[in-house]
């Protein structure tokens, strides 16, 4: 069975994986994919790493080109924007006013960047979240004078740290200013951040611990910004990399939709019936860690928007299948200075972590996750690809602590 229409919120990686799957899966009917950029789905990873250093030009992020998606049969409606979803009669309203009317609906509305109040319309500010935020950091980083200048970059998370990475290695001056002491402190570690900013501080990034207060401005263009304890910094442009929001606006008016960090999910993807989420947006309870976690990772909006649908298509009876708890092993990697971290599992949150130094010149280590007594995730850096894969089976399911510890010895022969 396979009547009426499946639409697709936010057309981007996990967007794009969901109606994948919904075809592969099946569904013959009308499909609706909607995304408010006016860009065929693109991928993001590189927006802070090869395009931002003008190693590719944006023509190489394309997911799939047109031809591809034609082969989906798809309603495609970019540029376009959803104001609102009714969850009883699984009606998705847009921008223009028209609602459509679904036999189910894939929330995959994934998150935007967080920016500060008052700054619409200032030249030299910049987020970066979408292409065009890229491309415009871009076009400033590669700029016409070919002079360095100052970027000061608020935020010393993954972001943060890539771009800064990338703006030094292009002869820029910059200061990176977070609230933790080291670069992606909070997510990492005290072990692995030492070793981040080893790196930052030896590729000569001035690293400051403060919280952005304000910024300066003159004629309508950044000037520097303020922190919280007084320092005033000069800056030519400032880039915000303050962390994300979910975007759920849209999803506020239905009552039976719990919006708070990301749309709850239950163990299947689901947030009510007939109504699925995938990607950065989605909060979903994960049997195997036992909580609800929100993944704002590449690899988990490809697998779980499959999930998403999958499921979706079982619930309305359009395949054989039994709806399936989605329980991955989230992974994740950073690159920055040519050197490639990957984790496996969960990081955040945890309330233990223990790095293993495996060569400083080399700048390798790996380090341990846990929380309430069990090992959750695991990190390298600068490790062999055949060392890294190895790592995955030391954490697919939470465990105690000293087994996993072993593992991880084990699988790097670290001491
Ligand atoms: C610069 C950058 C670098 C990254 N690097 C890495 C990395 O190295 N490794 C890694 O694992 N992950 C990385 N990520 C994270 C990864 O890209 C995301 O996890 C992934 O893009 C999530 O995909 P998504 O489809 O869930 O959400 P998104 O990619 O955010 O897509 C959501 C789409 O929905 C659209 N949308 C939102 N609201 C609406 C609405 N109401 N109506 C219609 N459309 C809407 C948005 O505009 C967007 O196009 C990076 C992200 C960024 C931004």
């Amino acid at each position: 069975m396979t009547v009426g229409r499946i639409a697709v919120v936010g057309a981007s990686a996990a967007g794009l994986a969901a109606v994948e799957a919904l075809r592969r899966g099946g569904w013959t009917g009308a499909l609706t994919l909607i995304g408010d950029e006016p860009h065929l789905p693109y991928d993001r990873p590189p927006l802070s790493k090869q395009l931002l250093s003008g190693d590719w030009q944006a023509d190489r992020l394309g997911l799939r080109t047109a031809g591809q998606l034609d082969t989906l049969d798809l309603d495609l409606r970019l540029g376009t924007r959803a104001t609102a979803l009714d969850t009883v009669t699984r009606t998705v309203t847009l921008a223009d006013g028209q609602r459509l009317e679904c036999a189910g609906v894939i929330v995959a509305t994934g998150v935007r960047a967080r920016t500060l109040p008052g700054l619409a319309g200032t030249a030299g500010i910049h987020t970066l979240r979408t292409l065009d935020d890229a491309l415009g950091l871009q076009t400033w980083l590669s700029g016409a004078s070919g002079a360095p200048r100052r970027l000061v970059v608020a935020g010393n998370g993954v972001l943060g740290c890539e771009a800064a990475a990338v703006a030094r290695e292009l002869g820029h001056e910059v200061t990176l200013v977070g609230r933790d002491p080291l670069p992606m402190g909070r997510l990492v570690g005290d072990g692995t951040g030492a070793l981040l900013a080893d790196a930052h501080e030896r590729h000569g990034v001035r690293m400051l611990t403060g919280s952005l207060d304000g910024v300066k401005t003159a004629d309508g263009h950044v000037t520097g910004v303020r922190l919280a304890d007084g320092t005033a910094l000069e800056a030519d442009t400032v880039l915000l990399a303050i962390g994300s929001e979910p975007a759920v606006d849209w999803l506020r008016a239905d009552a039976a939709l719990d919006t708070s960090d990301g749309l709850r999910c239950d163990e299947y993807c689901a947030a009510a019936p007939g109504i699925y989420a995938a990607g950065d947006v989605a909060r979903w309870y994960h049997p195997g860690h036992g909580r609800h976690l929100r993944i704002e990772h590449r690899m988990n909006a490809t697998e779980q928007a499959m999930a998403a649908a999958r499921n979706l298509l079982a619930e309305l009876g359009a395949t054989e299948d039994e709806r399936r708890p989605f329980t991955p092993v989230p992974y994740f990697w950073s690159d920055q200075y040519g050197m490639k971290l990957q984790a496996y599992g969960v990081l955040a949150g945890a309330d233990r972590a223990e790095t293993v130094l495996l060569d400083k010149e080399q700048r390798q280590v790996a380090a341990l996750y846990g929380r309430d007594g069990l090992a959750t995730g695991v990190l390298a850096a600068g490790l062999p690809p055949r060392q890294i894969r190895g790592l995955r089976a030391v954490i697919a399911t939470p465990g105690p602590w000293d087994e996993a510890h072993a593992r991880l010895l084990a699988a790097v022969g670290g001491q």
